[in-house]
Protein backbone atom coordinates (compact mmCIF):
# COMPACT_ATOMS: atom_id res chain seq x y z
CA UNK A 1 0.00 0.00 0.00
CA UNK A 2 0.89 3.83 -0.58
CA UNK A 3 2.14 5.83 2.60
CA UNK A 4 3.71 8.81 2.40
CA UNK A 5 6.35 9.46 5.05
CA UNK A 6 5.15 12.84 5.74
CA UNK A 7 2.66 15.14 7.18
CA UNK A 8 0.11 17.03 4.91
CA UNK A 9 0.43 20.86 6.41
CA UNK A 10 0.19 23.83 4.90
CA UNK A 11 -0.25 22.23 1.23
CA UNK A 12 1.77 19.61 1.28
CA UNK A 13 3.90 16.82 2.56
CA UNK A 14 5.95 18.08 5.23
CA UNK A 15 8.99 15.88 6.86
CA UNK A 16 7.25 14.85 10.55
CA UNK A 17 9.26 16.49 13.43
CA UNK A 18 10.17 13.38 15.32
CA UNK A 19 11.25 9.57 13.53
CA UNK A 20 8.75 7.63 15.62
CA UNK A 21 6.29 5.79 13.13
CA UNK A 22 2.99 4.03 13.15
CA UNK A 23 2.95 0.30 11.49
CA UNK A 24 -0.60 -0.23 9.79
CA UNK A 25 -1.27 -3.75 10.13
CA UNK A 26 -3.81 -5.81 7.98
CA UNK A 27 -6.10 -7.41 10.19
CA UNK A 28 -7.38 -10.62 7.58
CA UNK A 29 -3.44 -11.66 7.44
CA UNK A 30 -1.50 -9.61 10.28
CA UNK A 31 0.98 -8.47 7.03
CA UNK A 32 2.13 -4.88 7.34
CA UNK A 33 0.91 -2.88 4.97
CA UNK A 34 2.52 0.31 5.31
CA UNK A 35 4.33 2.79 7.75
CA UNK A 36 3.43 6.10 8.56
CA UNK A 37 4.73 8.63 11.28
CA UNK A 38 3.88 9.10 14.51
CA UNK A 39 3.10 12.63 14.77
CA UNK A 40 4.24 15.21 17.96
CA UNK A 41 3.22 17.90 19.51
CA UNK A 42 5.65 19.93 17.19
CA UNK A 43 3.73 18.26 14.23
CA UNK A 44 0.41 19.61 15.98
CA UNK A 45 1.16 22.99 16.38
CA UNK A 46 2.46 23.10 12.76
CA UNK A 47 -0.65 22.04 11.57
CA UNK A 48 -2.39 24.48 13.61
CA UNK A 49 -0.22 26.89 12.61
CA UNK A 50 -1.07 26.51 9.17
CA UNK A 51 -5.18 26.11 9.72
CA UNK A 52 -4.53 29.30 12.14
CA UNK A 53 -2.96 31.54 9.01
CA UNK A 54 -5.11 30.15 6.23
CA UNK A 55 -8.72 31.06 8.29
CA UNK A 56 -8.99 35.08 7.12
CA UNK A 57 -8.75 33.55 3.57
CA UNK A 58 -11.05 30.95 3.40
CA UNK A 59 -13.69 32.08 5.60
CA UNK A 60 -13.81 35.15 3.45
CA UNK A 61 -14.09 33.20 0.19
CA UNK A 62 -17.58 33.47 -1.31
CA UNK A 63 -19.58 30.58 -0.58
CA UNK A 64 -20.28 29.52 -4.08
CA UNK A 65 -15.98 28.89 -4.47
CA UNK A 66 -16.10 27.24 -1.29
CA UNK A 67 -18.46 24.85 -2.89
CA UNK A 68 -17.05 24.77 -6.24
CA UNK A 69 -13.63 23.37 -4.57
CA UNK A 70 -16.25 20.58 -2.78
CA UNK A 71 -17.45 19.36 -5.81
CA UNK A 72 -13.84 19.27 -6.97
CA UNK A 73 -12.98 17.26 -4.02
CA UNK A 74 -15.94 15.00 -4.38
CA UNK A 75 -14.64 14.05 -7.95
CA UNK A 76 -11.37 13.50 -6.75
CA UNK A 77 -12.80 11.30 -4.65
CA UNK A 78 -14.61 9.48 -6.83
CA UNK A 79 -11.60 9.47 -8.96
CA UNK A 80 -10.24 7.33 -6.52
CA UNK A 81 -12.96 4.84 -5.18
CA UNK A 82 -11.07 1.98 -6.27
CA UNK A 83 -8.21 2.79 -4.53
CA UNK A 84 -10.07 4.25 -1.49
CA UNK A 85 -11.64 0.65 -1.13
CA UNK A 86 -8.71 -1.50 -1.44
CA UNK A 87 -7.25 0.90 0.91
CA UNK A 88 -9.82 0.17 3.56
CA UNK A 89 -9.91 -3.36 3.01
CA UNK A 90 -6.61 -3.67 3.71
CA UNK A 91 -6.25 -1.45 6.86
CA UNK A 92 -9.71 -2.20 8.43
CA UNK A 93 -10.03 -5.51 6.87
CA UNK A 94 -13.67 -4.76 5.39
CA UNK A 95 -15.16 -7.15 2.43
CA UNK A 96 -14.20 -5.41 -1.04
CA UNK A 97 -18.15 -5.15 -1.59
CA UNK A 98 -18.23 -3.50 1.57
CA UNK A 99 -15.35 -1.19 1.16
CA UNK A 100 -16.81 -0.15 -2.33
CA UNK A 101 -20.73 0.38 -1.09
CA UNK A 102 -20.09 1.96 1.62
CA UNK A 103 -16.51 3.14 2.76
CA UNK A 104 -15.73 4.46 -0.50
CA UNK A 105 -19.40 5.09 -1.87
CA UNK A 106 -20.79 6.95 1.48
CA UNK A 107 -18.00 9.56 1.78
CA UNK A 108 -19.02 10.41 -1.80
CA UNK A 109 -22.22 11.03 -1.11
CA UNK A 110 -21.98 13.15 1.76
CA UNK A 111 -19.05 15.84 0.56
CA UNK A 112 -21.92 16.08 -2.54
CA UNK A 113 -24.40 16.89 -0.03
CA UNK A 114 -21.72 19.44 1.50
CA UNK A 115 -20.84 21.00 -2.35
CA UNK A 116 -24.42 21.74 -2.33
CA UNK A 117 -25.37 23.07 1.01
CA UNK A 118 -22.07 25.76 0.84
CA UNK A 119 -23.79 26.74 -2.31
CA UNK A 120 -27.50 26.43 -1.23
CA UNK A 121 -27.59 27.83 2.89
CA UNK A 122 -28.54 31.14 3.93
CA UNK A 123 -25.43 32.47 5.81
CA UNK A 124 -27.38 35.27 6.43
CA UNK A 125 -30.99 35.95 7.49
CA UNK A 126 -33.42 38.09 8.92
CA UNK A 127 -34.72 38.51 12.02
CA UNK A 128 -36.73 41.57 13.05
CA UNK A 129 -34.67 44.37 13.41
CA UNK A 130 -31.12 42.27 13.59
CA UNK A 131 -29.01 40.75 10.52
CA UNK A 132 -27.74 37.59 11.68
CA UNK A 133 -24.56 36.21 9.79
CA UNK A 134 -23.72 32.53 10.38
CA UNK A 135 -19.80 32.79 10.88
CA UNK A 136 -17.04 29.98 11.06
CA UNK A 137 -16.11 28.96 14.51
CA UNK A 138 -12.44 28.78 13.46
CA UNK A 139 -9.21 26.19 13.49
CA UNK A 140 -11.26 22.37 14.09
CA UNK A 141 -9.35 19.90 15.69
CA UNK A 142 -11.12 16.89 14.10
CA UNK A 143 -10.21 13.58 15.80
CA UNK A 144 -11.36 10.18 14.32
CA UNK A 145 -11.74 6.83 14.83
CA UNK A 146 -10.93 3.34 12.18
CA UNK A 147 -14.71 1.64 11.57
CA UNK A 148 -15.88 3.86 9.10
CA UNK A 149 -12.45 5.34 8.50
CA UNK A 150 -13.03 7.86 5.36
CA UNK A 151 -16.43 8.70 6.45
CA UNK A 152 -15.77 9.91 9.30
CA UNK A 153 -13.38 12.02 8.23
CA UNK A 154 -15.72 13.47 5.45
CA UNK A 155 -18.39 13.92 7.56
CA UNK A 156 -16.41 16.40 10.16
CA UNK A 157 -14.15 17.91 7.39
CA UNK A 158 -17.02 18.86 4.59
CA UNK A 159 -19.11 20.52 6.65
CA UNK A 160 -16.02 22.54 8.31
CA UNK A 161 -15.01 23.19 5.10
CA UNK A 162 -18.46 24.61 3.76
CA UNK A 163 -18.97 26.58 6.44
CA UNK A 164 -15.51 28.52 6.10
CA UNK A 165 -13.47 26.57 8.78
CA UNK A 166 -10.02 25.45 8.92
CA UNK A 167 -9.05 22.01 10.10
CA UNK A 168 -5.96 19.65 11.43
CA UNK A 169 -7.13 15.73 11.89
CA UNK A 170 -6.03 13.28 13.93
CA UNK A 171 -6.75 10.25 12.13
CA UNK A 172 -6.88 6.81 14.46
CA UNK A 173 -3.29 4.92 14.32
CA UNK A 174 -5.15 1.79 13.15
CA UNK A 175 -6.72 3.13 9.26
CA UNK A 176 -3.87 6.56 8.93
CA UNK A 177 -3.49 5.74 4.81
CA UNK A 178 -7.13 6.34 3.50
CA UNK A 179 -6.77 9.84 5.56
CA UNK A 180 -3.78 10.16 3.74
CA UNK A 181 -5.26 9.18 0.16
CA UNK A 182 -8.00 11.48 1.13
CA UNK A 183 -4.92 14.76 1.75
CA UNK A 184 -4.24 14.01 -1.76
CA UNK A 185 -7.76 14.59 -2.94
CA UNK A 186 -7.90 17.58 -0.96
CA UNK A 187 -4.55 18.97 -3.06
CA UNK A 188 -6.01 17.81 -6.11
CA UNK A 189 -9.13 19.82 -5.74
CA UNK A 190 -7.09 22.99 -5.39
CA UNK A 191 -8.13 23.45 -1.51
CA UNK A 192 -5.99 26.36 -0.57
CA UNK A 193 -2.59 25.64 1.57
CA UNK A 194 -3.15 25.58 5.56
CA UNK A 195 -7.26 24.77 4.79
CA UNK A 196 -6.97 21.14 5.65
CA UNK A 197 -3.47 19.38 7.37
CA UNK A 198 -3.36 16.20 8.12
CA UNK A 199 -1.16 14.69 11.29
CA UNK A 200 -0.86 11.66 11.88
CA UNK A 201 0.09 9.02 15.23
CA UNK A 202 -1.24 8.63 18.39
CA UNK A 203 -4.39 9.18 20.39
CA UNK A 204 -2.63 10.11 23.49
CA UNK A 205 0.13 12.16 22.01
CA UNK A 206 -0.88 13.39 18.75
CA UNK A 207 -4.35 13.62 19.04
CA UNK A 208 -4.38 14.94 22.80
CA UNK A 209 -1.63 17.97 21.94
CA UNK A 210 -4.35 18.45 19.12
CA UNK A 211 -6.78 18.97 21.87
CA UNK A 212 -5.07 21.36 24.33
CA UNK A 213 -3.69 23.53 21.37
CA UNK A 214 -4.48 26.81 22.24
CA UNK A 215 -5.52 27.31 18.50
CA UNK A 216 -8.13 25.31 18.11
CA UNK A 217 -11.47 26.79 18.40
CA UNK A 218 -13.79 23.39 18.05
CA UNK A 219 -12.68 19.98 18.96
CA UNK A 220 -15.22 17.07 17.37
CA UNK A 221 -14.42 14.29 18.15
CA UNK A 222 -15.50 10.45 17.35
CA UNK A 223 -14.67 7.44 19.16
CA UNK A 224 -15.26 5.69 22.50
CA UNK A 225 -16.84 7.31 26.14
CA UNK A 226 -13.66 7.20 28.14
CA UNK A 227 -11.66 9.10 25.78
CA UNK A 228 -14.88 11.20 24.86
CA UNK A 229 -14.94 12.15 28.55
CA UNK A 230 -11.31 13.04 28.83
CA UNK A 231 -11.55 15.48 25.95
CA UNK A 232 -14.63 16.92 26.50
CA UNK A 233 -13.52 18.25 29.86
CA UNK A 234 -9.99 19.45 28.43
CA UNK A 235 -11.93 21.11 25.91
CA UNK A 236 -14.47 22.60 28.54
CA UNK A 237 -11.29 23.82 30.99
CA UNK A 238 -10.45 26.23 27.35
CA UNK A 239 -13.90 26.89 26.99
CA UNK A 240 -13.48 25.33 23.26
CA UNK A 241 -16.54 24.52 21.61
CA UNK A 242 -16.74 20.22 21.58
CA UNK A 243 -19.01 17.85 19.52
CA UNK A 244 -18.56 14.05 20.32
CA UNK A 245 -19.67 10.92 18.35
CA UNK A 246 -19.39 8.54 21.26
CA UNK A 247 -21.00 4.83 21.61
CA UNK A 248 -24.17 3.23 21.22
CA UNK A 249 -26.24 0.37 22.52
CA UNK A 250 -28.73 0.41 19.90
CA UNK A 251 -32.21 -1.59 20.46
CA UNK A 252 -34.00 -3.26 17.28
CA UNK A 253 -37.75 -3.66 18.89
CA UNK A 254 -40.10 -6.51 17.30
CA UNK A 255 -43.39 -5.44 17.79
CA UNK A 256 -45.99 -8.39 17.88
CA UNK A 257 -47.08 -7.55 14.42
CA UNK A 258 -44.51 -6.89 12.80
CA UNK A 259 -42.72 -9.19 9.55
CA UNK A 260 -40.89 -11.60 12.24
CA UNK A 261 -38.62 -12.99 9.31
CA UNK A 262 -37.63 -9.80 7.80
CA UNK A 263 -37.07 -7.51 11.13
CA UNK A 264 -35.01 -10.67 12.45
CA UNK A 265 -33.13 -11.45 9.01
CA UNK A 266 -32.60 -7.23 9.00
CA UNK A 267 -31.30 -7.12 12.33
CA UNK A 268 -28.97 -9.68 12.46
CA UNK A 269 -27.47 -8.05 9.04
CA UNK A 270 -27.38 -5.00 10.86
CA UNK A 271 -25.01 -6.57 13.14
CA UNK A 272 -22.80 -8.34 11.46
CA UNK A 273 -21.84 -5.74 9.03
CA UNK A 274 -18.56 -4.41 9.36
CA UNK A 275 -18.05 -6.89 11.72
CA UNK A 276 -19.84 -5.21 14.35
CA UNK A 277 -17.84 -2.48 14.18
CA UNK A 278 -20.63 0.39 13.85
CA UNK A 279 -21.59 2.71 16.76
CA UNK A 280 -25.21 2.87 15.22
CA UNK A 281 -25.30 -0.80 15.28
CA UNK A 282 -28.45 -2.17 16.75
CA UNK A 283 -26.89 -4.65 19.35
CA UNK A 284 -30.04 -5.63 21.36
CA UNK A 285 -33.28 -7.28 19.77
CA UNK A 286 -35.79 -7.09 21.43
CA UNK A 287 -38.73 -9.75 21.18
CA UNK A 288 -42.21 -10.31 22.57
CA UNK A 289 -42.22 -13.46 24.42
CA UNK A 290 -44.63 -15.57 22.20
CA UNK A 291 -42.54 -14.99 19.49
CA UNK A 292 -39.08 -15.07 21.03
CA UNK A 293 -38.57 -19.16 20.65
CA UNK A 294 -39.49 -18.62 16.59
CA UNK A 295 -36.92 -15.23 16.44
CA UNK A 296 -34.16 -17.36 18.20
CA UNK A 297 -34.49 -20.06 15.09
CA UNK A 298 -34.12 -17.04 12.63
CA UNK A 299 -31.55 -15.52 14.55
CA UNK A 300 -29.48 -18.11 14.98
CA UNK A 301 -29.50 -19.49 10.75
CA UNK A 302 -29.16 -15.49 9.47
CA UNK A 303 -25.90 -15.76 12.02
CA UNK A 304 -24.95 -19.09 10.80
CA UNK A 305 -24.85 -17.65 6.72
CA UNK A 306 -22.35 -14.76 7.69
CA UNK A 307 -19.86 -17.26 9.14
CA UNK A 308 -17.08 -16.92 5.78
CA UNK A 309 -18.32 -14.08 4.59
CA UNK A 310 -17.62 -11.01 7.56
CA UNK A 311 -13.87 -9.75 7.80
CA UNK A 312 -11.88 -9.65 11.12
CA UNK A 313 -12.02 -7.03 13.63
CA UNK A 314 -9.69 -4.01 13.47
CA UNK A 315 -6.69 -5.60 15.64
CA UNK A 316 -5.49 -8.23 17.71
CA UNK A 317 -6.64 -6.07 21.04
CA UNK A 318 -9.93 -5.69 19.93
CA UNK A 319 -10.00 -9.47 19.05
CA UNK A 320 -9.45 -9.94 22.75
CA UNK A 321 -11.20 -7.15 23.78
CA UNK A 322 -14.36 -8.94 21.82
CA UNK A 323 -13.70 -12.04 23.15
CA UNK A 324 -13.66 -11.79 26.90
CA UNK A 325 -17.02 -9.80 26.69
CA UNK A 326 -18.42 -13.38 24.78
CA UNK A 327 -17.12 -14.84 27.54
CA UNK A 328 -18.16 -12.47 30.35
CA UNK A 329 -22.23 -13.19 28.43
CA UNK A 330 -21.54 -16.92 29.10
CA UNK A 331 -20.42 -16.68 32.88
CA UNK A 332 -23.41 -13.97 33.28
CA UNK A 333 -25.92 -16.70 32.17
CA UNK A 334 -26.69 -15.59 28.99
CA UNK A 335 -26.99 -18.69 26.32
CA UNK A 336 -25.17 -19.13 22.79
CA UNK A 337 -27.13 -19.93 20.15
CA UNK A 338 -24.45 -18.87 17.53
CA UNK A 339 -20.79 -18.39 17.44
CA UNK A 340 -18.65 -18.16 20.49
CA UNK A 341 -15.69 -16.99 21.73
CA UNK A 342 -12.34 -19.13 19.88
CA UNK A 343 -11.74 -17.77 17.17
CA UNK A 344 -12.49 -19.19 13.95
CA UNK A 345 -8.79 -18.95 12.19
CA UNK A 346 -5.72 -19.30 12.95
CA UNK A 347 -4.64 -16.33 11.13
CA UNK A 348 -6.28 -12.98 10.90
CA UNK A 349 -8.23 -11.08 14.45
CA UNK A 350 -11.13 -13.11 13.22
CA UNK A 351 -14.70 -13.51 15.53
CA UNK A 352 -17.60 -15.78 15.22
CA UNK A 353 -20.94 -14.21 14.61
CA UNK A 354 -22.16 -15.14 17.88
CA UNK A 355 -25.68 -14.52 19.12
CA UNK A 356 -26.59 -14.73 22.77
CA UNK A 357 -30.34 -16.19 23.89
CA UNK A 358 -31.48 -15.37 27.59
CA UNK A 359 -30.00 -11.94 27.97
CA UNK A 360 -31.71 -10.20 30.23
CA UNK A 361 -31.33 -5.80 30.62
CA UNK A 362 -28.96 -5.71 33.17
CA UNK A 363 -26.23 -7.75 31.51
CA UNK A 364 -22.86 -6.44 30.59
CA UNK A 365 -23.50 -7.50 27.24
CA UNK A 366 -27.02 -5.57 27.18
CA UNK A 367 -25.31 -2.56 28.55
CA UNK A 368 -21.65 -2.13 27.24
CA UNK A 369 -20.67 -1.64 24.21
CA UNK A 370 -18.97 -4.74 22.41
CA UNK A 371 -17.92 -3.03 18.72
CA UNK A 372 -17.83 -6.69 17.44
CA UNK A 373 -20.06 -9.38 15.50
CA UNK A 374 -22.28 -9.92 18.99
CA UNK A 375 -25.93 -9.90 19.36
CA UNK A 376 -27.45 -10.03 22.42
CA UNK A 377 -31.79 -11.17 21.87
CA UNK A 378 -33.86 -10.48 24.99
CA UNK A 379 -37.38 -10.89 25.84
CA UNK A 380 -39.81 -8.59 26.55
CA UNK A 381 -43.89 -9.02 28.22
CA UNK A 382 -45.69 -5.71 26.40
CA UNK A 383 -44.83 -2.80 24.92
CA UNK A 384 -44.31 -0.30 28.26
CA UNK A 385 -41.87 -3.79 28.86
CA UNK A 386 -40.35 -2.84 25.67
CA UNK A 387 -39.59 1.33 26.28
CA UNK A 388 -38.30 0.49 29.56
CA UNK A 389 -35.82 -2.14 27.92
CA UNK A 390 -34.89 -0.39 24.76
CA UNK A 391 -34.17 3.09 27.09
CA UNK A 392 -32.67 1.58 29.37
CA UNK A 393 -29.09 2.24 28.87
CA UNK A 394 -26.65 5.20 29.15
CA UNK A 395 -26.46 5.40 25.12
CA UNK A 396 -28.93 6.61 22.83
CA UNK A 397 -27.41 6.82 19.15
CA UNK A 398 -29.49 4.74 17.03
CA UNK A 399 -32.51 2.15 16.89
CA UNK A 400 -35.36 0.19 14.94
CA UNK A 401 -38.99 -0.22 15.10
CA UNK A 402 -40.84 -3.21 13.46
CA UNK A 403 -44.51 -3.00 13.26
CA UNK A 404 -46.98 -4.35 10.48
CA UNK A 405 -48.02 -0.88 10.62
CA UNK A 406 -46.13 2.16 10.28
CA UNK A 407 -47.96 4.64 12.43
CA UNK A 408 -47.51 1.67 14.96
CA UNK A 409 -43.50 1.75 14.77
CA UNK A 410 -43.67 5.57 14.93
CA UNK A 411 -45.95 6.01 17.78
CA UNK A 412 -43.50 3.25 19.90
CA UNK A 413 -40.03 5.45 18.19
CA UNK A 414 -40.91 8.86 19.34
CA UNK A 415 -40.96 7.25 23.06
CA UNK A 416 -37.29 6.19 22.42
CA UNK A 417 -34.10 8.11 23.41
CA UNK A 418 -32.31 8.53 20.59
CA UNK A 419 -31.26 9.89 18.09
CA UNK A 420 -32.47 8.55 14.92
CA UNK A 421 -34.52 5.38 14.23
CA UNK A 422 -35.62 3.20 11.15
CA UNK A 423 -38.99 2.44 11.03
CA UNK A 424 -39.80 -0.81 9.09
CA UNK A 425 -36.06 -0.95 7.68
CA UNK A 426 -35.62 2.55 6.41
CA UNK A 427 -32.68 4.17 4.71
CA UNK A 428 -29.56 5.04 5.64
CA UNK A 429 -30.11 8.85 4.50
CA UNK A 430 -26.94 11.11 4.42
CA UNK A 431 -28.75 14.44 5.19
CA UNK A 432 -30.69 13.63 8.44
CA UNK A 433 -29.00 14.66 11.63
CA UNK A 434 -26.43 12.07 13.25
CA UNK A 435 -25.90 12.18 17.10
CA UNK A 436 -26.62 10.64 19.81
CA UNK A 437 -28.74 11.34 22.98
CA UNK A 438 -27.44 11.17 26.42
CA UNK A 439 -24.11 9.40 26.91
CA UNK A 440 -24.19 9.08 23.33
CA UNK A 441 -22.51 12.09 22.61
CA UNK A 442 -23.11 15.87 21.72
CA UNK A 443 -23.74 17.68 18.89
CA UNK A 444 -24.94 16.60 15.02
CA UNK A 445 -23.05 15.59 11.99
CA UNK A 446 -24.18 15.45 8.38
CA UNK A 447 -26.67 17.48 6.81
CA UNK A 448 -27.67 20.90 7.71
CA UNK A 449 -27.73 20.36 11.41
CA UNK A 450 -24.12 18.78 10.76
CA UNK A 451 -23.18 22.19 9.10
CA UNK A 452 -24.57 24.55 11.90
CA UNK A 453 -21.96 22.61 14.58
CA UNK A 454 -19.10 24.57 12.55
CA UNK A 455 -21.28 27.86 12.21
CA UNK A 456 -21.52 30.50 14.98
CA UNK A 457 -23.80 33.55 14.89
CA UNK A 458 -23.21 37.23 15.03
CA UNK A 459 -26.44 39.63 15.23
CA UNK A 460 -26.11 43.27 14.11
CA UNK A 461 -29.05 45.59 14.97
CA UNK A 462 -30.59 47.93 13.06
P1 LIG B 1 -10.61 5.61 20.90
O1 LIG B 1 -9.37 5.36 21.66
O2 LIG B 1 -11.67 6.45 21.50
O3 LIG B 1 -10.15 6.22 19.48
C1 LIG B 1 -10.77 7.25 18.76
C2 LIG B 1 -9.76 8.31 18.34
O4 LIG B 1 -9.31 9.05 19.49
C3 LIG B 1 -8.50 7.75 17.72
O5 LIG B 1 -8.03 8.61 16.71
C4 LIG B 1 -7.56 7.72 18.90
O6 LIG B 1 -6.21 7.61 18.56
C5 LIG B 1 -7.90 9.02 19.57
N1 LIG B 1 -7.48 9.13 20.97
C6 LIG B 1 -7.24 8.12 21.86
N2 LIG B 1 -6.87 8.64 23.05
C7 LIG B 1 -6.86 9.98 22.92
C8 LIG B 1 -6.57 11.05 23.80
N3 LIG B 1 -6.19 10.85 25.07
N4 LIG B 1 -6.66 12.31 23.34
C9 LIG B 1 -7.04 12.55 22.07
N5 LIG B 1 -7.34 11.57 21.19
C10 LIG B 1 -7.25 10.31 21.60
O7 LIG B 1 -11.26 4.26 20.46
P2 LIG B 1 -10.51 2.86 20.26
O8 LIG B 1 -9.53 2.62 21.34
O9 LIG B 1 -9.98 2.84 18.90
O10 LIG B 1 -11.73 1.86 20.42
C11 LIG B 1 -12.18 1.50 21.72
C12 LIG B 1 -13.69 1.38 21.76
O11 LIG B 1 -14.29 2.63 21.42
C13 LIG B 1 -14.31 0.42 20.76
O12 LIG B 1 -14.27 -0.88 21.22
C14 LIG B 1 -15.71 0.97 20.66
O13 LIG B 1 -16.51 0.51 21.70
C15 LIG B 1 -15.53 2.45 20.79
N6 LIG B 1 -15.52 3.10 19.48
C16 LIG B 1 -16.62 3.81 19.11
C17 LIG B 1 -16.64 4.42 17.88
C18 LIG B 1 -17.81 5.19 17.40
O14 LIG B 1 -17.99 5.34 16.21
N7 LIG B 1 -18.63 5.73 18.27
C19 LIG B 1 -15.56 4.31 17.01
C20 LIG B 1 -14.42 3.60 17.42
C21 LIG B 1 -14.44 3.02 18.66
P3 LIG B 1 -5.60 6.12 18.40
O15 LIG B 1 -6.14 5.61 17.13
O16 LIG B 1 -4.13 6.32 18.38
O17 LIG B 1 -6.06 5.31 19.59
MG1 LIG C 1 -7.20 3.87 20.99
Amino acid sequence: MKAHDGMYIDGGWRPAAGGDTVEVVNPADEQIVGRVPAGTAEDVDAAVRAARAALPGWSATAPAERAARLAALRDALEARAEEIAETVTAELGSPPKLSQAVHAAVPIAVMGSYAELAATYAFEEKVGNSVVHHEPVGVVGAITPWNYPLHQIVAKVAPALAAGCTVVVKPAEDTPLVAQLFAEAVHEAGVPAGVFNLVTGLGPVAGQALVEHPGVDLVSFTGSTAVGQKIAAAAGAAIKKVALELGGKSANVILPSADLARAVNVGVANVMSNSGQTCSAWTRMLVHTSQYEEALGLAATAAAKYGDRIGPVVSARQQARVRGYIEKGIAEGARLIAGGPEAPRERGYFVSPTVFADVTPDMTIAQEEIFGPVLSVLRYTDEEDALRIANGTVYGLAGAVWAGDEAEAVAFARRMETGQVDINGGRFNPRAPFGGYKQSGVGRELGVHGLAEYLQTQSLQF
